[in-house]
């Protein structure tokens, strides 16, 4: 199966304001916006929007070292609230804090396989255990736009943290989520996917990035032996 993480499948818009490629990525997506939602005018425009506040390559909060939260408070709350609706009106499946240029270690994400579950947040997360077992398939991140990249991860994690309630979870993933949740961690970190492709991918995202333009689709088994 071909997944992402923070941005839907077969999103390939590049500049929320260019000639880009939202019909393709409207046909390609398979998650809630399919079921749920109906790919209307206004839902395109709302996705433009919330891109507009998701900062984009080359923005050294993509880069930063976010620090601990600690105590989850009303404002914590408030904060976590827009993140989502940032993330559910770009049509992403997971948003880090850094991604909206605040420093704090928590992120937003939709439960489910295909994101098509309920919108959590995580604060100050750890992944205490990963599975030996690790598999490669294909990202897509909000702040990369028109980007997709093979990413080799553990299968499974268990990760703790924070609930919006301030009391502690574990989440047990496996498959897309544990993916997802892994991909977003990262971001806390100031990791981005394309530190974790292979070279040849990561040399074409980037050559993509520099030109605004959607790369070609990879194939993530081919890569798998890279
Ligand atoms: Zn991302």
């Amino acid at each position: 199966m071909r997944h992402v993480c923070d941005a839907p499948r077969g999103r390939v818009a590049r500049d929320p304001t260019g000639p880009c490629d939202l019909a393709a990525g409207a046909i390609g997506y398979v998650g809630r916006m399919a079921t749920e939602r109906q790919i209307t005018p206004q839902a395109i425009e709302a996705r433009r929007a919330a891109l507009r506040q998701i900062r984009q390559w080359g923005d050294p909060a993509l880069r930063a070292v976010a620090r601990p939260v600690e105590r989850v408070d009303a404002d914590l709350v408030t904060e976590a609230r827009r993140l989502i609706s940032i993330m559910d009106a770009a049509w992403g499946w997971g948003l880090a804090a850094t991604q909206v240029g605040v420093l704090r270690r928590y992120f937003v994400y939709r439960e489910g396989e295909r994101g098509d579950g309920a919108a959590t947040a995580i604060v100050d997360p750890e992944i205490a255990w990963a599975s030996d077992e690790r598999d490669s398939d294909l990202e897509g991140c909000l702040s990369l736009s028109g980007v997709v990249v093979t990413v080799e991860r553990p299968v499974a994690v268990r990760m703790t943290g924070l609930d919006l309630s301030g009391r502690p979870v574990t989440i047990e993933a496996e498959g897309p989520l544990a993916r997802r949740l892994q991909h977003e961690a990262d971001h806390l970190d100031g990791v981005l996917m394309i530190d974790r492709t292979t070279k040849d991918e990561r040399k074409a995202a980037l050559r993509a990035l520099r030109d605004g333009v959607a790369m070609e689709r990879p194939d993530p088994d081919a890569a798998a032996t890279d």
